[in-house]
């Protein structure tokens, strides 16, 4: 593709845990505004991976580098500051607080993070507002006033986009956003995803292909902890060491 300023620059990852080796040399570069997802067989290295990304796991050895900050050693709650924003397999969702709520809450951190201009009379509304527009904008309108809880499976994982588009990222990761999905659900996250503002990369870990593929603009495959190709989705289709690794044969 074409060649753009680098989001996110990983710096030969290795992660050891104990003798294995979960991350062997991991290097990749990912454009701004690019979707990258990354997939392989279990054990590949993929959450490991995506937890050096986030913050949970600090490697081994190498460096993590965001729009040209080494982030390597910024714990997981300053990522945000730098505009990493995860969601994570286990939701973080206040389930007894209304769906409103729950964007809310994260809209009024953003704006008390950036240090915006305080008006008493007017935050809230303004808060209001775009809380109404990021639930319009991840298929919840009509939901506000329920209880997170007595959302759909589904419906949970586009209140947690949500509640991530609200910290304003510039790298979204999404730890596989489509687990436990019905077709319909991962169907409605596919456009989703695909509707994101362009300059947003983002990373994500995914098994269901079908998404990977639909929605992917490069693929880059584990497997075994190393990293096996990064491609178009095309390509990556094609390529006989993926299917091998996948198949098993
Ligand atoms: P994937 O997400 O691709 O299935 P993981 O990143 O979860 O792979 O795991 C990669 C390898 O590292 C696996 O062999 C796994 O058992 C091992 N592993 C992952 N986390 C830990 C941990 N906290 N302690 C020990 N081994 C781990
Ligand atoms: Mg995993």
């Amino acid at each position: 593709g074409m060649s753009g300023p680098i989001a996110v620059s990983l710096h030969d990852i290795t992660v050891r845990f104990g003798r294995l080796t979960a991350l062997d040399s991991v290097a990749f570069d990912v454009p701004a505004g690019q979707h990258r997802a990354i997939i392989g067989p279990n054990g590949a290295g993929k959450s490991t991976l995506f937890g050096v990304v986030a913050g949970t796991h600090r490697p081994t050895s190498g460096r993590v580098i965001v729009d040209g900050d080494d982030i390597t050693s910024l714990p997981v709650h300053r990522r945000a500051d730098v505009g990493v924003i995860t969601t994570f397999q286990h939701s973080s969702l206040f389930l007894r607080e209304t769906v409103l709520e729950n964007v809310l809450l994260a809209v009024a951190r953003k704006a008390r993070v950036a240090h915006r201009w305080f008006r008493p009379a007017t935050a809230y509304r303004e808060q209001l507002e775009r809380s109404a527009e990021l639930l319009a904008q991840v298929g919840l309108a009509g939901r506000e006033a329920l209880p997170a809880g007595a959302l759909s499976h589904g419906e949970r994982r586009q209140l947690e986009v949500g509640v991530a588009l609200a910290a304003e990222p510039r790298v979204l990761l999404l730890d596989e956003p489509a687990a436990g999905m019905s077709p319909a659900e991962t169907a409605r996250l596919s456009e989703l995803i695909r509707g994101l503002p362009a300059e947003m990369t983002v990373l994500l870990v995914e098994h269901d292909l079908d998404l990977v593929f639909d929605l992917a603009h490069e693929v880059t495959v584990l497997h075994l902890g190393q990293l096996l190709t990064t491609g178009s989705v095309a390509q990556v289709r094609a390529n006989e060491d993926v299917q091998r690794a996948y198949l098993g044969a």
